[in-house]
């Protein structure tokens, strides 16, 4: 039972999080993606069926994971229409591009972060200030001052090169990533992979990520971390030209690995939660720290 002052900020294109406030008679705002590019790939699903009565959700689009325009064809639980809709999304590796349309107006957004997720991150935070009294428009203007937190799609110059450091904390956000570069071609890719428990434990789930995007896209993988010989495999048998493939647990004599043997001015370094903790740190005792961080 929700207070009646309260009020809900729901992705209306997460079935799960949407079946929450579904049939509440409580006050809800919802945002959501329209967006009509091509659907690259699918991903992971946390969901397939639905909450209500376990029938196969249908999707009409998909945009990551299980977000997207569904339908029960069983029950008729469906995506409710947002309050916040993005749409004509343009998301590059460090920015992203869109335009909203709220309460009958549109704005253009541009964003120093990256992915579809940011996205929905951005619907999320305009209407918590919305619902809390700040007019939209002024939110908009502060959107410009925003960075990414350090990790996730900060970018960072080293031996000449240009370093993205693009943080993947499971299948899901791994293929959000990839999807990220996925107009890139012949790029050096350092994946890093630990299994402490704030990255699982498990590293099955390497398997359930869609390398061979990468691997089409990569001249040159270096695989490192705890996990460096696991992700090599995965690779390996996913049918990467292991003579392009180097492994060096130790993640920042992976990055000079790769700097030294790649041909091409970025680098794009994918790390699990610690490891990218682990590889900061390293960064930092070289002095590259937080001052040197492009703007
Ligand atoms: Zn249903």
């Amino acid at each position: 039972q929700a207070n009646p002052d309260t009020t809900f900020i729901v992705n209306a294109d997460d079935p799960l999080v949407s079946s929450v406030t579904y049939n509440l008679p409580t006050s809800a705002l919802y945002f959501g993606i329209d967006h009509k590019g091509e659907e690259i790939f699918s991903g992971i699903a946390d969901i397939k069926s639905c909450p209500f009565c376990d029938e196969t959700l249908i999707y009409s689009r998909r945009y990551m994971g299980h977000q997207g325009i569904f339908e029960c064809p069983a029950c008729g639980f469906k995506r409710k229409e947002p309050d916040i809709v993005a749409y004509d999304i343009n998301s590059g590796i460090d920015s992203s591009s869109f335009d909203i349309s709220f309460k009958g107006k549109r704005f253009h957004i541009e964003v120093r972060l990256p992915g579809i997720y940011n996205v929905y991150n951005v619907l999320s935070a305009l209407l918590a200030c919305y619902s809390m009294g700040i007019p939209i428009e002024t939110s908009i203007e502060n959107l410009a001052g925003i960075r990414t937190a350090f990790g996730r799609g900060e970018r960072f110059n080293l031996g000449g090169k240009s370093i993205y450091m693009l943080l993947a904390k499971n299948p899901a956000s791994f293929n959000e990533i990839i999807q990220l570069l996925y107009d890139k071609n012949g790029i050096t890719v350092v994946l890093i992979i630990n299994d402490n428990i704030q990255d699982g434990t498990d590293v099955s789930w390497l398997w359930d990520v869609n390398f061979e995007i990468l691997m089409e896209r990569s001249s040159l993988i270096v695989t490192s971390g705890k996990r460096a010989y696991d992700m090599a495999l995965r690779l390996k048998y996913g049918g990467f030209d292991t003579s392009r493939l180097l492994v060096e647990e130790d993640s920042l004599k992976a990055l000079n690995l790769a700097i030294e043997n790649s041909d091409k001015d970025e680098i794009y370094i994918i790390p699990t939660y610690t490891a990218m903790l682990e590889l900061r740190k390293k960064l930092e005792s070289l002095g590259i720290t937080k001052g040197f961080w492009e703007d």
